[in-house]
């Protein structure tokens, strides 16, 4: 098998039992220990047959991260939490406390190769791939940590989740499966910065997650600035992308624009996102752009962010202002693991 055991769906972990000499029924046992009781260890899964437990634990060891640094908001709670994976590097994943319920926004790649200007994620490249089992960890390890259930996920942390297509899907079958977590696939928002061909793809897997697009921009000229995706993809191709992933899915489409201070955020953009999302059914999401030390952007002045607000909205367009959680914890993408592997150098 390609994946880790706990990377696999429960018809697969049926393949590997019954290769072992087991009966079907102990890998529903199997996955109910690692998806739903999330147990560290073959060792707690008492009613497994000791042979069938040994063997596991030297073919297929239990992926698992260490929590080897936490930082608590003293603003309003929201905590951010660095991962050790098995081979010593290191991932981000937040945890935020909303009146709906708790959040984790998980990170799908150690770094990332998209290179968006303003992103901390991107500054040392990309390392590698996360595993199902590595971002499913992330969420499992928070919940023992905090004791209490995660119900709403971003995949919004380090790396571009179109760009581990396969681990991604996995990872939303695996966490929202009814014998796992069973977390609604409503409350699973996937961020990406616009992968043309990955979206219509991931348009067509049956999933009801909903898609959130990078745009940052109103027009090409001025999302190559920002994007180097943009290069690659234009935008009427990108609206294309959503417009279909709407179609097959019926799930409202959000657009991130994180404001950069004379770069994006004139009226006159606004106006042309407007115009670029007419008729569409979706919602903005306005994010003042957290500035990072490595660059010279700075964030939109207070009344700059209303005012493209109040434009978008006089144009009909559902618009919010994101709330700034963590301000005081390196909260943007990627800048916790930056410090700590900066320190380590
Ligand atoms: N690769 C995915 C997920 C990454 S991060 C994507 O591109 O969508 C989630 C969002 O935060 C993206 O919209 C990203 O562009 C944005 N972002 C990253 N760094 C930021 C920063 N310093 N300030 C504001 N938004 C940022």
């Amino acid at each position: 098998m390609d994946w880790d055991c706990k990377s696999m769906l429960p018809e697969e972990l049926k393949i590997l039992a019954a290769q072992m000499g087991e009966k079907p029924f102990r890998a529903s046992q199997l996955f109910g220990w690692i998806h739903e009781k999330n147990v560290c260890t073959y060792d707690e899964m008492t009613n497994l047959p000791a042979a069938f437990r040994q063997r596991l634990e030297k073919e297929y060891p239990l992926v698992t991260l260490e929590c080897v640094r936490m930082q608590v908001s003293k603003l309003d709670g929201t905590r951010k939490f660095l991962f050790r994976l098995e081979d010593g590097n290191v991932v981000e994943s937040v945890w935020m406390e909303y009146h709906h319920g708790n959040s984790v926004c998980i990170s799908t790649q150690v770094g990332c190769k998209m290179g968006c200007r303003f992103c901390a994620s991107t500054l040392d490249g990309w390392v590698r791939n996360l595993k199902p089992s590595e971002m499913l960890e992330q969420i499992y390890q928070i919940q023992r940590i905090m004791k209490a259930r995660v119900s709403n996920i971003v995949l919004m942390g380090t790396g571009e989740p179109m760009d581990n297509y396969d681990a991604v899907v996995r990872f939303i079958r695996l966490i929202s499966h009814e014998k796992g977590l069973n977390i609604s696939q409503r409350n699973i928002t996937v961020s990406t910065c616009g992968i043309v061909p990955k979206i219509r793809q991931f348009a067509d897997e049956q999933l009801n997650v909903t898609l959130a697009l990078s745009l940052h921009a109103p027009n090409d000229e001025k999302r190559r600035e920002l994007m180097p995706i943009a290069n690659r993809y234009h935008l009427d191709e990108v609206m294309d992308a959503c417009r279909y992933y709407y179609e097959r899915t019926g799930r409202r489409l959000t657009f991130e624009y994180s404001l950069v201070g004379g770069k994006n955020d004139a009226e006159e953009d606004a106006r042309q996102l407007a115009s670029l999302l007419k008729g569409l059914n979706c919602h903005v999401n306005l994010i003042p752009v957290n500035p990072i030390k490595e660059r010279d952007y700075v964030q939109s002045g207070q009344k700059v962010i209303e005012a493209f607000k109040n434009k978008l909205e006089k144009y009909k367009i559902n618009v919010t202002i994101r709330r700034e959680m963590g301000r005081d914890i390196d909260g943007a993408c990627g800048q916790l693991r930056k410090s700590y592997m900066d320190k380590k150098e």
